[in-house]
């Protein structure tokens, strides 16, 4: 049924399959997947190297043998565990709210939780570049949505004054997934404190990674307000799977009431809450890590500008090399493979221009940049003759 519009996309460069993709070892800096082994690994998002830290993969195992496999519910029917509320009192205890509250993912969370605090009558404001899932969870919202141009607070300021919602909520990425550029969340603070708006951050790449692991609020100084909802995920610099809500208790309690995602889907298992915790903790205590992640993003930033490639806004451990087009992105993919380095290209329609994503670790090593740096330099001088 679906086989000609399945052949259309691979004709046009833009067929995604899974089948090359899957690990046949552990997440980290050398991944094995197919018939290639050690490949270095530049397209994780466990920017902390803790998806298989020791401690956190035996948190796992603790949390597995104490409560099982599966949740077997709904958190609101027995689906929770003692584990479970010792993580949320952590996370609240380390975003400084009073409220945290567990989530399955952060896609389910941004889905079920946006149309929660924005509905009939109200308005939602969102970044054009927001992730797809605070995409969809505006579409699932019944709130009039209004999109303002990329970080541009002036044009968000203008929607603003001209909607009479009842309820108003501006809703963005803290840190940019595919651009690695970070929303001007101080400007954004002062503009709905000022509106009476609601600010709605997603901070998925930004938990363990900005404001020295606390989180882009953090990075700008700003206090957790009762007006700010923020997520974050377990499962990028965390290493494990999950997201959460951090707010004050009427901010959680109102989303244990209403996001759907919560009511009607079976709790997070144990595996996954254990190794978060212990992750959490690595955070709070292991700054060597934090400050190796980024003097490797420095230190590839500033190669690749030397090289003179376009790396776009970055700001993070998030690193666009922008590319002419989709053929040109997945040839430069294909032969940085060839030299042992993993760096998938991203196409249309997740971004507008192709480009490769390249995400930078605390696992790497100088010598792994420099490989990566060196064959890099090689296919732009391959291409350039
Ligand atoms: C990855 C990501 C999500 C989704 O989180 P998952 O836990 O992987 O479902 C949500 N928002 C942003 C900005 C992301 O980058």
């Amino acid at each position: 049924m679906f086989l000609r519009e399945l052949e259309g996309l691979k004709e046009n460069g833009l067929l995604r399959e899974i089948k090359d993709r899957d690990r046949a070892s552990p997440q980290g800096r050398l991944i094995s997947i197919g018939k290639r082994h050690c490949l270095l690994n530049f397209a994780s998002n466990d920017y902390l190297g803790l998806a298989n830290h020791p401690a956190v993969v035996e948190a796992a195992k603790k949390a597995l043998t104490e409560f099982g496999a599966g949740a077997g519910a709904s958190r609101l029917l027995s689906g929770g565990t003692t584990l479970h509320k010792k993580l949320e009192t952590a996370l609240a205890r380390f975003k400084g709210t009073g409220s945290a509250l567990i989530f399955n993912s952060g896609y389910s969370l941004n889905t079920g939780l946006i149309p929660a605090v924005a509905a009939e009558g109200d308005a939602l404001f969102s970044d054009e570049l927001n992730h797809a899932s605070i995409v969809d969870g505006c579409r699932l919202s019944r709130a009039k949505k209004h999109i303002y141009r990329h970080k541009d607070v002036g044009h968000l300021e203008e929607l603003i004054k001209k909607s009479d919602a009842r309820r108003k909520v501006v809703v963005t990425d803290a840190v940019f997934s595919m651009d690695g550029d970070i929303a001007p969340l101080n400007d954004l603070y002062a503009l709905c404190k000022a509106e009476g708006a609601a600010l709605y951050i997603d901070d998925a790449h930004g938990t363990g990674v900005t404001g020295k692991g606390k989180g882009t609020l953090k990075h700008f100084g700003l206090k957790p307000v009762p007006f700010v909802i923020e997520m974050g995920t377990l499962s990028k610099a965390l290493g494990s799977f999950g997201a959460f809500l951090t707010g004050p208790k009427e901010t959680v309690g109102w989303a244990v009431n209403n996001a759907r995602c919560l009511i009607y889907s079976t709790a997070l298992p144990p595996s996954p809450v254990g190794a978060a915790l212990k992750a959490l903790e690595l955070v709070g205590t292991d700054g060597a890590r934090i400050e190796r992640l980024w003097a490797n993003r420095d230190m590839l930033l500033s190669a690749l500008q030397r090289l003179g490639l376009d790396t776009g806004e970055s700001e993070t451990p998030i690193i666009p090399v922008m590319l002419k087009d989709v053929q040109d992105a997945l040839g430069m993919s294909r032969r940085l493979l060839a030299a042992g380095i993993y760096a998938p290209a991203i196409r249309p329609p997740t971004v507008k221009q192709p480009r490769l994503r390249l995400t930078v670790t605390a696992s790497h090593t100088d010598e792994d940049i420099e490989r990566l740096i060196r064959a890099l330099n090689n296919k732009c001088r391959s291409k350039a003759t």
